[in-house]
């Protein structure tokens, strides 16, 4: 997800009035409760979801088989589905459930098998439910459906489901570690509406004013499935890569005026500059034989799988690209092939992904444009709450700061661990070690990886290898603890001291160099500190290329002030 500008929100079309139903349960609202062990004794084979969605009424039908193959003996599946979408009935292997062997009290759906299964054994249940979903109040922050309507008065519509999860309209394993190896949608509207889904098109058919469209894809991450139904023209290309395999480019928009076609191909444009950085810097593009596919939304934007939502209307930038494309792009690495195995490890979608924008401006447009964005990005670190808890977390409880989060901090800290970290071991081992966590090998050939879970955890072991030291140092201080290293600088005589003081206390050899007058100095500081014998009257510049994240008390007094400001003008 994109979390910078709030203030879009407000200007985002959204949702009508629809009759709003029951408030979700808080287990349904928040994405990553642990798994149920009968989830956790299953693979999830495949998905077969069919939904009708109906603008007219803002309700939808759904129909969904999901087969499971048993990994030790089983009574009953369990998945999760919004209470508020009433079960009409469910099936078991084609035989009918009675009333009794379904429950759903709090948004975890039971099913109680006919006959247990054992170990080996498959099972395809059929679930069809209908109602009243859930709508956004602020999408892409809260999610669920956004029932909005073009300028002339078409349905638009979109699903954007980050923090609830996929539950809010398919039944599904709420978890980051609940994706189906394979998903077949099949997603009816009013003709001449067009839906753009994730993965291949399979196929379109149109009956009694209706129609219905077909989509596959392999291993979608849960909350990346989405659905984006609207008046679509599409922009479609094809992109033989660095690697040698050809990328289908899709961009469904909507037409407007002769205005909005040109800047949509604008858009369209960009896909392949950036496609060719990630490729670059990372790696084959993870969905290769899939697409690359953005859609127009109404809401600002979604990492969802293939399908990437696209809401930042064409905003210029003095840096001459578009943020929010390559944000979500990033998302197709950082995300939808490397997904974190707990929410607690959200960090290494948003902040390696927060990373490659000052990359990507490096190489696109030089060295003021990298050191602006890091710059702002250095700004926004609050250093609330560690970047990491060490425990399981629930989606939210890590994006939002008032409930104790790092929140934002994921995004623009995680970006500038990763610039420190990098300064720190080099662009070789950086790489390799982004690498692996993405793919799993350092030399990735498209087809011949799968999607992977990471976590903070497995990423420090590969940093440690690829760096050939332990870095637990390092990862300690920056992601375990809120509190940034601060440098405390003493001066006596022409003896500059430099000495690194970590608030929880804790070894940090961080090397530093400080330029004096026109020459760069290198100190170790294996201990923590370091010594240099200064010219009289020398010009000194402590960490003059900014390699190392630290506290900078400058930053802290400049957010105070603004605090302040805001508070006051509030007021007013
Ligand atoms: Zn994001």
């Amino acid at each position: 997800m994109t979390r910078l500008p709030l203030l879009f929100a407000a200007s985002a079309v959204l949702a009508g009035c629809a009759t709003a139903p029951p408030p979700m349960t808080d287990f349904t609202a928040n994405s990553g409760s642990p798994r149920a062990p009968e989830q956790l004794a299953v693979t999830f084979d495949h998905a077969d979801v069919s939904l009708r969605v109906d603008p007219a009424t803002q309700s939808i039908s759904g129909d969904t088989a999901l087969t499971f193959t048993a990994t030790a003996p089983l009574a009953r599946i369990a998945v999760e589905l919004d209470r508020n979408l009433p079960i009409d009935g469910a099936s078991v292997d084609g035989v009918a459930l009675p009333a009794a062997a379904i429950s759903n009290p709090e948004g975890r759906l039971y099913l109680a098998l006919p006959k247990p299964l054992l170990a080996g054994e498959r099972t395809t249940v059929r679930i069809r439910y209908h109602g009243v979903p859930h709508v956004a109040k602020r999408a892409p922050w809260d999610g669920a459906f956004v029932w909005a309507n073009t300028a002339d008065g078409q349905p638009w519509i979109a699903t954007t489901v980050e923090g609830e999860g996929c539950d809010l309209f398919w039944p599904c394993i709420d978890h980051p570690m609940g994706k189906p190896k394979l998903i077949d949608l099949h997603i009816t509207v009013p003709a001449p509406l067009v839906v753009a889904g994730n993965g291949v098109a399979t196929g379109m058919t149109e009956k009694d004013g209706w129609r219905t469209y077909d989509w596959r894809a392999k291993n979608p991450s849960t909350y990346g499935v989405s659905l984006n139904i609207g008046p679509y023209e599409v922009l479609a290309g094809d992109y033989v890569s660095r690697y040698g395999n050809t990328i289908p480019l899709r961009y469904w928009y909507l037409k407007g005026d002769a205005e909005s076609g040109k800047k949509a191909q604008g858009l369209f444009d960009e896909f392949t500059p950036m496609l060719d950085f990630f490729e670059a810097r990372i790696g084959p593009y993870p969905f290769g034989d899939e697409k690359m596919g953005v859609v127009e939304t109404p809401h600002l934007g979604m990492e969802h799988q293939t399908i990437n939502a696209y809401g930042n209307k064409y905003l210029k930038s003095p840096y001459g690209y578009d943020w929010l494309l390559h944000h979500e792009l990033s998302h197709e690495w950082f995300g939808n092939q490397m997904t974190n195995a707990d929410w607690d490890d959200m960090w290494l979608h948003e902040g390696f992904g927060s990373y490659m924008q000052p990359l990507y401006l490096q190489s696109l447009r030089g060295e003021m444009a990298f050191q602006a964005e890091l710059f702002k990005q250095r700004q926004a670190i609050k250093n609330q709450a560690p970047i990491v808890s060490g425990k399981t977390q629930r989606i939210q409880d890590v994006y939002e700061s008032e409930r104790g989060g790092p929140g934002n901090d994921i995004y623009v800290k995680g970006s500038l661990i990763l610039h420190t970290l990098r300064n720190l071991v080099g662009d070789d081992a950086f790489f390799r070690a982004t690498r692996r966590m993405v793919y799993g090998t350092e030399t990735p050939v498209p087809g011949q990886f799968q999607p992977r879970w990471s976590s903070t955890k497995e990423f420090i072991g590969i940093a440690n290898e690829a760096a050939g030291r332990d870095l637990a140092w390092f990862f300690d201080a920056y992601l375990y603890h809120a509190a940034l290293p601060e440098l405390v600088e003493t001066r006596n005589g022409d003896q500059l001291t430099v000495t690194w003081k970590l608030k929880d206390g804790g070894p940090f050899p961080m090397p530093l160099e400080v330029r004096v007058n026109d020459r760069i100095e290198k100190l170790p500081m294996t201990d923590g500190h370091g010594v240099l014998t200064l010219p009289p009257r020398a010009l000194v510049t402590i960490d003059p290329y900014s390699r190392v994240l630290r506290r900078a008390a400058h930053i802290e007094a400049w957010q105070a002030d603004e605090a302040a400001r805001k508070k006051t003008k509030a007021a007013k």
